[in-house]
């Protein structure tokens, strides 16, 4: 889609820090960071939000999800079950949704956010 900026990614017609790439989803570092690791996952095909998702994008939304714990495991934020620790591993899977979900970028993305606290969700 003209003008966004999460396509335009996807193309290589912008420049981003790729982590994942395959033929339907791509992930990459967040430009402002919440959070010691601050990935986002997309698909490479224009959806503008999860309220534009139905039953006939089940499984792209499965292929997503199940990026974030192989992701997660590469950038050393999987859980460890070690609570004794300062960091023990763990990490928020977040979709925000239109604009009082904090919908920023309208290209369907799942943020993926871990490492040791404090993280500045609230921006
Ligand atoms: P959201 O508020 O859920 O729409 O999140 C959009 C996210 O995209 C924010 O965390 C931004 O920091 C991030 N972002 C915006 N532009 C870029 C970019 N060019 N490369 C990487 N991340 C970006
Ligand atoms: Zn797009």
């Amino acid at each position: 889609m003209d003008n966004c900026i999460f396509c335009k990614i996807a193309a290589k017609q912008l420049p981003a820090n790729i982590v994942y790439e395959d033929d339907e989803l791509m992930a990459f570092k967040d430009i402002k960071p919440a959070a010691p690791i601050h990935l986002l996952v997309i698909p490479k095909k224009h959806i503008s939000s999860l309220s534009d998702c139905n039953a006939s994008h089940h499984e792209l939304l499965g292929k997503m999800l199940a990026l974030v714990p192989k992701l997660a495991a590469e950038h050393g934020i999987a859980p460890v079950g070690d609570e004794t620790g300062p960091f023990s591993g763990g990490y928020k899977t977040l979709i925000n949704t239109g604009p009082e979900g904090g919908q920023e970028v309208y290209h369907l993305h799942a943020h993926l956010l871990g490492g040791p606290r404090p993280w500045t969700l609230d921006r």
